[in-house]
């Protein structure tokens, strides 16, 4: 099987279980984009737009990604795009703890299928939930967004069970470069100050893939 059969695969695995969130969403937000990229994108979750049409960075947070991407020369066709949580959590609320624990291990599935050379956390959020190595009790302790963009990390990726609150993302897994970017709806609000910094941690990760 390929990495698009093996993503279709995780996402039927998704549809068929009563994940937390599930409920209240319209759709499954899964994921987009090249399922052999060497860039992996990670935001948090989707907002309205995306519940409504199953599609990760539909709105307007999306069209500014694309407009940044475009501007560094890489379109959808290069990397792919997901979030941490598959569904949308009610009026954009902060997901909780068990959400993040049990949505995580399907993120970690897409991306040890897709094997990527780097993931790019989108904002404080998706960056904190990687520095921490997927433990939902360190997310709070891990340095913000504005400190760490565009440093690039190695980590490693191992599986993460369902359910189980201590397995992280260290340990005998896939070895990645993540690099840390500012979320595309935060660049929106700042754009003057914010796209000249995502432009250069683009630069940083564009060198990446070149010597990866
Ligand atoms: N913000 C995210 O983090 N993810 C989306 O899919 C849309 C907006």
């Amino acid at each position: 099987m390929g990495n698009k059969e093996l993503l279709e695969e995780i996402e039927k695995e998704i549809n068929a279980i009563y994940l937390p969130l599930k409920v209240t969403a319209t759709n499954l937000v899964f994921g987009k984009g090249n399922p052999d990229a060497k860039i992996v994108f990670v935001g948090e979750a989707a907002g309205r737009n995306e519940d409504e049409q199953g599609i990760p960075f539909c709105g307007a947070a999306g069209k500014n990604l694309d407009k940044l991407l475009e501007k560094v020369g890489l379109s959808l066709e290069e990397v792919y795009v997901c979030n941490i949580l598959k569904y949308r959590p009610p009026e954009n609320r902060d997901p909780l703890p068990h959400e993040i624990e049990a949505h995580t291990p399907y993120l970690i599935k897409q991306i040890k299928v897709i094997k990527p050379k780097i993931v790019c956390s989108l904002g404080n959020y998706a960056t904190k939930f990687f520095l921490s190595l997927g433990d939902v009790d360190l997310m709070k302790n891990q340095p913000g967004i504005t400190q760490v963009h565009g440093k690039v990390q190695d980590i490693e990726i191992d599986t993460v069970s369902p359910g189980s609150r201590h397995e992280n993302l260290q340990a005998g897994g896939l070895k990645i470069k993540l690099i840390p970017l500012f979320h595309p709806a935060a660049i929106i609000y700042n754009r003057t100050k914010l796209t000249p910094l995502w432009e250069e941690d683009m630069v940083k990760v564009k060198k990446e893939i070149s010597v990866a």
